[in-house]
């Protein structure tokens, strides 16, 4: 095995050896030269030799294997000569997508993608045709083996793409299947951003003397793309949010959380402010995704909130931001997440909310992507307010240029001046005031006391819980107990869903903390603290009852097991949580499974497990009605 990390003397696609019809289509595509995975893997492609491929996402690995392949691929057998495995299926319909691509030359050239959660018919349909290549998720290509619509016997190439997530999502079981079934003689190519000791393993098992080719980039962001960071304080995310998007000069944007929920949650709340913004998660049928991307691509949606798994190899060129809402849990994942911009050497933005107890994740992803991030501050009101005149100005100027209605709207407002006797600086404004609302009016600074107002019912129940005198408080926890309705639970009827405070809204379920009144802590940091711990929005986090050594608070039912042990690891002011569920009769000792709090993870690892051939994951399954209703267990917003 020879490692090779050469940088420099990059050759051209000319040289490489490529088949004419391939490299015609490289040139009218407009690529210039080959990127240095794509310049050492192919060679060894075209020899036949077995290779295994380390370099990071956005570096054209794609290319690397479908090049050589296709110059390979013999146009007059129609079989599949090459299969390709990847792990999700927007990755199998991109790289499926490329290999058309590369291939407008190749006259009579077939390739199919299959994935879970598209109908068999099709797909049979397809194969039976007669295709050249297959791209296929692990466990939908299994399920044709199994059924014999995928027949191998002409295999000439397999390839492992995105190795290493496909052995994170848990396929490594179904990729082994699909190697111990291929014809002995092929050659096998595996593909991965990062080496795990398992995926080398099974290039010990599997592959035949590779060449190892690795490319060592001396960062692993692109150069291209500016990265910041925000320091999570004083401001609710969502809100800075905003502020960040009003201001920056976007195209198209993703914004990463990390949990599904959220991505749902979170796509509303920018849609109802007036952002252009969808949700892509796991739980989202495959047909409806297909329809997300495409929508982002062709400019009908701006904002794309996703999950590092549904998100992950997306290539939208028009991606200007990247926004991680939630800091990622690793260094890798950062760095995937931010090569959804500056793709293809173009300019990128990419954004971390950051918390000051994440400033660890902060240094690791400095070190590792050998880059400085800056902090950023956010935009002033000034700047926001300044920001929206100019934009408004700008459609006025905008509006002057085209001239299509302007002479019969010119004779109206002619009309009405002389009818009324109102010059005109007075009617512009109101026009103004009419086309544009309250949208323009300054931004008022946020007094505290505002604050308090549009969070009335949170506040009131956070000075009153913690603020109370001893005797305050035990009145207020005898009339807890009484369960009765009185006049304050009247007021909590946002928090409470109409029922009287001891009850636990729907949908929710009561927790213990062991800070209470004694700690002197406000109910507020406590919110703060979950909130941020659990991926929670501040609103999610339910009432919180402060008695003297201890609290109870409500929090979304279904707390996975990991946010739990999170939780219960965390401190507020130097004061350990320890929450604990309080059973009630109707639950078990661990909180049933619901709908808030999910990420990704647990569902991928399931796959594992799974037998049989019922494939594409129950999340393409649900109907989108009940998604929907399932999604919000709280109503009351
Ligand atoms: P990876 O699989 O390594 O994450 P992709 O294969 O998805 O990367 O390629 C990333 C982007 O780079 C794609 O938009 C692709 O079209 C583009 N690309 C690939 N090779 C080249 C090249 N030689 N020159 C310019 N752009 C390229
Ligand atoms: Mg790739």
């Amino acid at each position: 095995m020879t490692e090779s990390n050469k940088e420099s003397a990059q050759p051209s696609f000319a040289t490489l050896g490529l088949a004419p019809d391939v490299l015609q289509a490289i040139v009218e595509i407009g690529y210039e030269s080959p990127s240095p995975i794509q310049a050492e893997a192919i060679p060894h492609l075209l020899e036949g030799r077995d290779i295994l491929g380390q370099a990071q996402t956005g570096t054209g690995k794609t290319a690397a294997f479908a090049l050589p392949l296709l110059s390979r691929i013999d146009l007059n057998l129609k079989k599949p000569q090459v299969l390709v495995l990847a792990p999700t299926r927007e990755l199998a319909i991109q790289v499926s997508e490329a290999f058309q691509h590369y291939a407008n030359k190749l006259k009579g050239f077939h390739v199919v993608p299959i994935y879970g959660g598209q109908d068999y018919r099709q797909q049979l349909r397809a194969l039976d045709r007669g295709v050249h290549v297959v791209v296929g998720t692990p466990g939908r290509v299994m399920d044709h083996m199994r059924r014999g619509s995928l027949k191998l016997n002409t295999l000439r190439c397999l390839v492992l793409d995105e190795a290493d997530e496909m052995l994170r999502m848990g396929f490594i079981d179904d990729v082994e299947w699909v190697l111990e079934q291929i014809p002995r003689e092929h050659q096998t190519a595996l593909f991965s951003a990062t080496m795990p000791n398992q995926i080398r393993k099974i290039s010990e098992t599997y592959l035949n003397n590779p060449a190892l080719v690795s490319i060592k980039v001396k960062t692993t962001t692109a150069e291209t793309v500016r990265q910041r960071y925000w320091m999570v304080s004083g401001m609710h995310k969502l809100d800075a949010l905003t502020r960040i998007l009003e201001v920056e000069e976007t195209d198209g944007i993703i914004i990463f959380s990390r949990t599904k929920t959220m991505t749902v949650e979170l796509a509303e709340k920018l849609s109802a402010r007036g952002f252009a913004a969808d949700a892509l998660n796991g739980d989202i049928p495959q047909k409806m995704r297909e329809q997300i991307v495409n929508k982002l691509k062709g400019g009908q949606l701006d904002v794309l909130v996703a999950t590092d798994v549904a998100a992950r190899g997306l290539d939208v060129p028009r991606i200007s931001h990247v926004i991680n809402y939630d800091v990622p849990y690793d260094t890798e994942s950062y760095v995937h997440r931010i090569g959804r911009t500056g793709r293809a050497g173009r300019e990128g933005d990419a954004i971390l909310f950051i918390a000051p107890r994440e400033k660890r994740m902060l240094h690791s992803i400095e070190k590792a992507t050998r880059q400085r991030i800056t902090q950023m501050d956010l935009p002033t009101r000034e700047q926001i307010n300044t920001h929206r005149v100019n934009r408004f100005k700008q459609q006025i100027t905008d509006a002057l240029g085209k001239e299509e209605h302007l002479d019969f709207y010119r004779q109206i407002i002619e009309s009405y001046r002389m009818e009324q006797d109102i010059p005109s600086l007075e009617i512009a404004a109101a026009l103004a005031s009419m086309s544009q609302g309250d949208s323009l009016l300054p931004m008022k600074r946020e007094s505290r006391k505002e604050k308090t107002r549009s969070e009335k019912p949170r506040k009131e129940r956070t000075s009153r819980d913690s603020r109370s005198s001893k005797e305050g408080r035990n009145s207020d926890r005898k009339e807890h107990r009484k369960g009765g309705k009185s006049a304050q639970s009247e007021t909590h009827k946002k928090n409470s869903s109409n029922k009287p405070r001891d009850m636990v809204p729907e949908g929710y379920e009561r927790y213990r903390i062991a800070i209470g009144n004694t700690h002197n802590i406000q109910a507020e940091q406590i919110v703060a603290t979950i909130a941020d711990t659990a991926g929670l929005f501040h609103d999610d986090v339910g009432a919180v009852s402060m008695q003297s050594s201890h609290s109870t608070v409500d929090l979304p039912a279904g707390m996975p097991r990991d946010v739990f042990r999170a939780l219960r690891k965390s401190w507020v002011s130097g004061q350990k949580l320890e929450i604990e569920h309080i059973k009630s009769e109707t639950s078990e000792s661990r909180p049933p499974r619901s709908k808030k709090h999910h990420t990704d993870e647990p569902q991928s690892k399931k796959r594992n497990k799974r037998k049989g051939p019922a494939k594409g994951g129950k999340a393409g399954n649900t109907p989108p009605k009940k998604r929907a209703k399932a999604r919000k267990p709280k109503q009351d917003k």
